[in-house]
């Protein structure tokens, strides 16, 4: 199934997509009681927000080992765990927005895990059974704050800095897929999940060491190499083979 969230006659709703058409959806796809129910256009047409609104972000940093040699970083035996608040969510075609105060404010494309049932103490071979499906995550980060700062609050936590979507493909083996980022156009990241040095099912058991996982809660499973500067005008895009591709302009606000 490809869930979606679009902005329907009565507000938000989730989405089932078929054959171009989107369907609206009784209930709740994350809690397992849901019916389709009819026809509210064609993809094209409704407005795509995030297909999930999360409790928790969850992100992996040094994932990939090409991304920690460009970073100038080691590898570590465990995960890098972070969080970016739910506020920094946004969908596909929402504008990420630079501010003044900014610096350096670069793409980060990611496998994003979306959890559909909540466990802790998960063990590697129950984890997939957790995860409800997948989509495209885009980890935006400034990197002067990210180094300036103690805490990576703002510098992964600016509203905007989280572009999710554009939907949740319920069906994939997300163990080897293609994920590339293209900037205006522009190949930057090109890498398979496979290269992921904790695989999904190791980032879940060893998250759920420490917090109850839950229904809706998401995990930035890392980036590949590749990473690179955004500014004003541009369009990044996220995408994952058997998944999409997730679209964010760049817009800068003079506040
Ligand atoms: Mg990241």
């Amino acid at each position: 199934m490809r869930i979606c969230r679009f902005d329907g006659d009565t507000g938000p709703q989730y989405g089932l997509i078929e054959d171009g058409t989107v369907f609206g959806m009784t209930g709740s796809p994350l809690q397992g009681d849901f019916e389709r129910g009819p026809a509210a256009g064609a993809l094209e047409a409704v407005t795509l927000l995030s297909p999930v609104v999360p409790g928790k972000v969850i992100c992996v940093g040094r994932n990939y080992a090409a991304h920690i040699e460009e970073m100038g970083r080691e590898a570590l035996p465990e995960p890098l765990v972070f969080y970016k608040p739910p506020s920094s969510v946004i969908g596909p075609g929402a504008p990420i927005e630079l501010l003044p105060e900014m610096g350096r404010v670069e793409h980060e494309a990611e496998l994003a895990a979306v959890i559909g049932r909540r466990g802790r103490f998960i063990s590697e071979a129950d984890a997939l059974e957790h995860v409800f499906g997948y989509t495209c995550a885009n980890d935006v980060t400034d990197r002067d704050f990210q180094n300036g700062d103690k805490q990576w609050w703002r510098a992964k936590g600016y509203d905007t800095f989280c572009p999710v979507g554009p939907w949740i493909e319920t069906d994939l083996d997300a163990d080897n897929v293609a994920i590339t980022c293209e900037v205006n156009g522009i190949p930057r990241q090109e890498a398979r999940t496979g290269l992921m040095l904790f695989p999904v099912r190791r980032l879940i058991a060893f998250i759920s060491r420490a917090i109850t996982l839950e229904p809706g809660d998401l995990i930035l499973t890392g980036t590949p190499a590749g990473v690179s500067p955004l500014a004003d005008g541009d369009t990044v895009t996220v995408t994952i083979e058997g998944i999409g591709s997730l679209s964010s302009p760049v817009v800068f606000r003079d506040l």
